[in-house]
């Protein structure tokens, strides 16, 4: 039997509720959008990609960009009771969304359990304490290895993004950080290379 299409729509949340400035980032600049979308440009966007999704699709609503988790938690539940009665419908399968390994607790994994997430993606991009400390990026290595417990724990698919190439970082230390990444049971990652983005501290240095 073929495998079932999958289609992600993405809603982009530029760089809100970071409670940081990773050196390299600029998600403003890199996604062309400079806010939050609102509950109704949310509800627009799955519309327009659910006219033209094909049938028999699994259907995910993607939280890109910022920290997700980062945001009020009455802001995170706007946006999933938006998504809500997509899934009620059975329109929309799922919901899968991207945050920082210091934002996930069991509160927000509560909420975002009952909301029908099914797959969070942390910014670990490095494993190593001086690549995440020139980096800026605010968290420590043991930051990423609770999380990655408790979001398994909770049986969420974990995903750990990984950007090689950063301030301190080696050969042989990406290649540690990916072997970490294995063993914390992520059944993803996304690999990044490190781009110098205008208008980012990464490009100032
Ligand atoms: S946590 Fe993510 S979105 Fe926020 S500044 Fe760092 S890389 Fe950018």
């Amino acid at each position: 039997m073929l495998n079932k299409r999958h289609c992600n729509i993405p809603i982009f949340i530029p760089q809100k509720a970071c409670p940081h400035q990773c050196i390299y980032c600029n998600q403003r600049y890199i996604s062309g959008q400079q806010t939050a979308p609102t509950l109704s440009e949310v509800q627009q966007t799955i519309e327009r990609y659910l006219s033209t999704a094909e049938k028999d699709t699994d259907i995910q609503v993607a939280f890109f960009g910022g920290t997700f988790t980062g945001l009020d938690i009455e802001e995170q539940k706007n946006y999933l009771e938006t998504v809500k009665p997509y899934i009620t419908s059975g329109r929309i399968q799922s919901v899968r969304l991207s945050t920082r390994p210091d934002y996930i607790n069991t509160e927000i994994l509560d909420i975002l359990k009952h909301y029908n997430v099914t797959d969070i993606e942390l910014g670990a991009q490095s494993l190593d304490k001086e690549v995440l400390r020139f980096s800026e990026r605010g968290h420590t290595a043991q930051d990423v290895e609770h999380a990655s417990q408790l979001i398994r724990s909770y049986g969420f698919n974990l995903g750990l993004q990984m950007m090689i190439g950063l301030p301190k970082d080696t050969p042989e230390k990406s290649i540690s950080t990916a072997e970490k990444i294995v063993s914390l049971g992520a059944v993803s990652s996304r690999i990044y290379p490190t781009l110098v983005i205008d208008r980012t501290p990464l490009s100032a240095m």
